[in-house]
């Protein structure tokens, strides 16, 4: 993944497009996730979604994944399988889409709760988003990778939490994954600078223990070495003028769930 493509005004336009449909399918998603539902449903429902919005699922046979959602409730990280298997209050399950329209790719994330949560269990979910917008903040111009993996980095860690560091962020574009990669820990003043035009991923995944992950015999899933929970959001993000400009929202979530948020407010998209 590591050539870097600057995308122009258009292109930028088109990958908002999908991004949209994506955030629309986790808005759909956030109404229906409650106890008894299973991974599997949620999944054949995305799938009609983003068909229905004249698109195709991003990752359904990407790199011959099996599903239009990675999901992965608990202590997975990234790339579960979605099962058949019910959820139950208590979960909260890692949900990752993809969509491809126009030749252009969206693909963001969120952690949900299913149900009632444990108190240290929601805290995981807050600090880990808040240092997805800790990141958006360092994506500016004249800035480096190494600066925005710190920001995510000194979030998370000062809660104790582990910052899992074999899976990164990335470019995003006519590929899903593109250069540079994103990496959620760094040094400041260290790699790739941004340049304008470019699209990326930004998407911390955090772990309430250690930071090691383990990938499961399925060849996809990948979970905590010590079965604590992790969460996963991840938004895409264009530099735009020198500044970071959110081309995926999780408004239709909060519109779901009857959230109020102003956390996207400093990096909203002006056309
Ligand atoms: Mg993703
Ligand atoms: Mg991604």
């Amino acid at each position: 993944m590591s050539k870097i493509v600057l995308k122009n005004a258009e292109e930028i336009a088109l990958i908002r497009e999908s991004a949209l449909i994506v955030s629309k399918t986790l808005g759909m998603l956030a109404s229906e996730i409650k106890p008894g539902i299973s991974a599997l449903e949620l999944d054949q429902l995305a799938e009609t979604f983003i068909r229905d919005h004249g698109a195709e699922p991003g990752f359904l046979g990407l790199y011959d994944f099996p599903n239009t959602l990675c999901m992965s409730p608990n202590d997975q990280v990234v790339h579960g399988i979605p099962t058949a298997k019910p959820l139950e209050s208590g979960d909260i399950i890692s949900i990752d889409c993809g969509a491809l329209k126009n030749g252009f790719y969206g693909d963001h994330a969120y952690t949900f709760a299913v149900g009632e949560i444990a108190e240290e269990t929601q805290k995981l979910l807050d600090v880990t988003k808040a240092s997805l917008y800790k990141g958006i903040e360092a994506f500016v111009a004249g800035n480096r990778v190494g600066d925005l993996g710190f920001a995510v980095q000194q979030h998370t860690e000062a809660e104790g939490y582990g910052v899992v560091r074999e899976l990164v962020g990335h470019g995003l574009g006519a590929s899903m994954h593109e250069g540079p990669e994103i990496p959620n820990y760094g040094r400041r003043g260290r790699g790739k600078v941004f340049l304008e035009g470019m699209v990326i991923a930004i998407e911390p995944m955090i772990n309430m223990g250690t930071h090691r992950i383990i990938q499961e015999k399925d060849g996809w899933t990948i979970r905590t070495a010590d079965r604590k929970p992790s969460a996963h959001f991840e938004h895409d993000v264009a530099l735009i003028d020198g500044k970071p400009r959110l081309l995926s929202t999780f408004d239709y979530i909060y519109e779901a769930l009857g959230i109020s948020s102003v956390e996207e407010d400093p990096f909203r998209f002006e056309a």
